[in-house]
């Protein structure tokens, strides 16, 4: 089975969802690349909800740093819907800890990329 599934994500409120390719992190949670609303990337990355399209994180980053937030994600149940998720203090701490720092704290043009990443 391929790492990559489809999948709609939302680019802006009022704006169709678009079709990507994304990278499978844990159920309902998937890597994307950021796309603006006519499907053209935009060069970051971002963790998106599955069932929703939303970007879980609000900033794109380097692939590299949206790996590494990922990361400290995988526990929660992503298969939720969206507005549990968004009402569950647990989901918010975590989303808005580790990850988030990760995801403030990323230059994609200067992080130090391991080598094999
Ligand atoms: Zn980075």
């Amino acid at each position: 089975m391929t790492a990559l599934t489809q999948v709609m994500v939302s680019t802006h409120k009022d704006r169709p969802q678009v079709l990507v390719l994304g990278e499978r992190v844990a159920p309902g949670l998937v890597i994307t690349p950021g796309v603006d609303g006519a499907g053209r990337y935009g060069g970051g990355w971002l963790l998106t909800h599955v069932a929703t399209g939303h970007a879980v994180l609000g900033c794109a980053t380097c692939l590299y740093c949206a790996r590494r937030a990922a990361a400290t994600l995988i526990g929660i149940d992503w298969t939720r819907a969206g507005a549990d998720l968004a009402g569950d203090e647990q989901v918010r701490a975590a989303v808005q800890g580790e990850a988030a720092r990760i995801v403030r704290d990323c230059n994609a043009w200067t992080c130090e990329i391991p080598d094999g990443c």
